[in-house]
């Protein structure tokens, strides 16, 4: 089996014993574990790149080859000279986006796995809802002011990091209370849709043209998650407000019924992938993150373009 990679290079598997000529490294932050021991798996070398916070948790995995430390994950660029001189690969995880600019990302020569040309169309809100929007997906209602506001909704801060700094506004009066806090904030107003949060991982291969839905996972929000530990009636007297930041993420299996509409939602957002980036389009793991409310309507709050934690 022969797998094509950006700059055309062409990897052959294990079974020819080429794979373990090269080295798949990311960040070791996120979703490495996952991505190294797959790579491992795979027969290649593995490399992790690390801070002196968590080398030492890197070089306990027997399946990580390779740590090499850097003082803070966005010192990344410097080592970039010394990693185009060897036979690696780059599998990059929401900590690429988190610590790298999308010039830093576009100016790497290091094999990458997946399609920079995408990156434009996720990281602009604007330009991710015109994606999503012409892949046939509900998308939860926008607001451009407080004054627009007549449902709850979300306030989601630009560049926030795992739902850091999210705010829950219930009503129009409640934003206006509460605006102070948002100044000088690039912010956009979301409709917050009640439902569960279902988060499914794909996989295209544009070798194969096959589309895989590979799991799902939920998100462990704290303290969003634990706010049903409390009777309502006591949270009544209590200065509470929902905040969204992940701490972790568990397996779901979706209602089999539910996968058709999964499936079809990823078809979509492939085939207008390859109108809008280029033939090539999205391709390699990504995933849908969705709202499922009571009359199991998939709303979309998101696309990430590669591999997420829970995958
Ligand atoms: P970290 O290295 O944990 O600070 O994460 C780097 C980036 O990935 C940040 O933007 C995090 O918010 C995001 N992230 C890390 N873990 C998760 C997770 N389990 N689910 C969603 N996002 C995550
Ligand atoms: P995100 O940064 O879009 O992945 O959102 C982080 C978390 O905020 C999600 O896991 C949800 O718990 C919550 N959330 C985001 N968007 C919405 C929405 N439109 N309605 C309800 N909850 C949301």
């Amino acid at each position: 089996m022969t797998m094509t990679i950006e700059h055309g290079l062409q990897l052959q598997d294990r079974r020819d014993g080429v794979g373990g000529l090269y080295t798949i490294a990311t960040l070791g932050s996120h979703s490495a574990l996952q991505i190294l021991k797959g790579a491992r798996d795979e027969g290649f070398n593995t490399l992790a790149i690390a801070n002196r916070e968590t080398e030492r948790l890197y070089r306990s995995y027997a399946f990580v080859d390779e740590v090499i430390t850097i003082d803070k994950y966005s010192d990344f660029m410097s080592l970039v000279p010394e990693l185009e001189q060897r036979k690696i690969i780059i599998v990059p995880h929401g900590s690429f986006v988190a610590y790298l600019s999308l010039e830093d990302h576009k100016k790497m020569r290091i094999p990458y796995f997946g399609n920079k040309a995408v990156l434009d169309w996720e990281a602009s809100r604007e330009l991710q809802r015109q994606w999503l929007t012409r892949a046939n997906l509900k998308l939860p209602r926008q607001f451009r002011t407080g004054a627009e506001i007549d449902r709850p909704v979300i306030v989601k801060l630009y560049g926030a990091q795992g739902g850091k700094g999210y705010m829950f506004v219930r009503d129009a009066h409640d934003f206006e209370e509460r605006a102070s806090l948002l100044a000088r904030q690039n912010y956009i107003l979301q409709e917050y849709v009640i439902g569960v949060p279902a988060y499914i991982h794909y996989f295209y291969s544009p070798l194969t043209g096959k589309l895989e839905i590979m799991s799902m996972d939920r998100r462990y929000e704290t303290n969003v998650d634990s706010l049903g530990r409390i009777p309502s009636s006591a949270q009544a007297g209590m200065d509470i407000d929902p905040s969204y930041v992940v701490v972790g993420n568990s397996p779901l299996v979706l209602r089999e019924s539910l996968l058709a509409e999964a499936f079809r939602m990823g078809e979509d957002v492939v085939r207008v992938s390859q109108e809008i980036c280029g033939p090539k389009g999205l391709f390699g793991a990504f995933c849908i993150e969705t709202i499922i409310t009571p009359d199991t309507n998939f709303y979309v709050m998101e696309i990430s373009a590669r591999i997420v934690a829970g995958t």
